[in-house]
């Protein structure tokens, strides 16, 4: 059957070591924000189950909102949330409300659906640097219960030159549904990482710069490493966000705020949410945004 929607086919295609694919970002803009946006891109569209990938700030501002991200519905995964700096407000369709700050983790599982918005709080620094992430959920998990969760401090692992805050996977309290790791590096000046064999990694420089395996590294890059690393050399003064996870294996439709595996589960999703099937969000600073147009260019994703 022919929908007239245009999904983004993300297939998971693991290449192995040694091999460092290089991906700089698309610039894109979601309302006043510019964005990096690093997955999917053309020539990588997944590292393990991570699915997306927008980098924001460093910026400030005086007033406004910048990040007044209006309720909107996700399926098939799940958000990750990270702050360097600055803070957001989440509310979601569970009546959740939570502040997020840096070093904390906000995490949304979607399950079989779920709504919520992002906004810059009243009271705020005037701050905001970040991340936004999906990750998505395995066929069998996919159609759970909605739920999310806050995780205001995270474990720290020293390294030798270095440490590394566990967002997800590993010694992270969160919750997870396939194998996955997802850390802050603070590098200052020489640090060898420990990782999966098993797993696909990829990195993105937050600040600074680096030399990754002796290969000189920059900010809003994706460093794609492939599996079969059971270690990392990085030298340099920088945070880096590390990325991975076993190759995920399934193909997945991405199509607006949606992760599906085919064109009707987004037509579906698409018209229960505008029959208000995902529940209300209470408290958002603007109202729903309406659901795109199913026809014509594939509309961005609103985080
Ligand atoms: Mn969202």
């Amino acid at each position: 059957m022919s929908t007239g929607i245009t999904p983004d086919v993300c297939t998971s295609e693991p290449h192995s070591a040694p091999h460092i694919e290089a991906s700089p970002a698309r610039h894109t803009q979601l309302g006043p924000i510019e964005i990096r946006r690093l997955l999917p891109l053309r020539e990588r569209r997944m590292v393990g189950p991570w699915c997306f990938l927008d980098r924001y700030g460093p910026l400030t501002f005086d007033a406004g909102h910048p990040m007044d991200v209006p309720p909107h519905p996700h399926i098939g995964l799940q958000t990750v949330t990270w702050l360097l700096d600055g803070e957001v407000l989440h509310r979601d369709s569970l009546g959740s409300e939570v502040m997020l700050r840096p070093g904390g983790l906000n995490l949304m599982t979607s399950g079989r659906g779920i709504a919520h918005s992002e906004d810059t709080p009243a009271q705020n620094s005037g701050r905001l640097n970040g991340v936004q992430l999906w990750v998505a959920l395995r066929n069998e998990s996919r159609h759970g219960d909605p739920m999310f969760e806050s995780h205001p401090e995270l474990p720290e692992v020293d390294l030798q030159g270095g440490r590394m805050k566990v967002i997800i996977g590993g010694v992270s309290p969160a919750t997870t549904f396939s194998p996955i790791i997802g850390a802050e590096l603070q590098v200052e000046s020489k640090v060898e990482v420990p990782l999966r064999k098993d797993f696909e990694h990829a990195l993105l420089l937050l600040d600074g710069n680096a030399t990754i395996d002796g290969e000189a590294a920059v900010p809003d890059v994706l460093y794609y490493l492939g599996t079969g690393r059971d270690q990392l050399s990085i030298k340099g003064s920088t945070r880096i966000l590390l990325l991975g996870g076993a190759p995920f294996g399934e193909t997945i439709l991405m199509w607006w705020n949606f992760v599906a595996r085919t064109h009707e589960e987004i037509v579906a999703a698409g018209e229960r949410w505008m029959g208000g099937g995902f529940g209300q969000v209470r408290g958002a600073a603007a109202p729903p945004t309406p659901l795109p147009s199913m026809k014509g260019p594939r509309p961005p994703a609103a985080s």
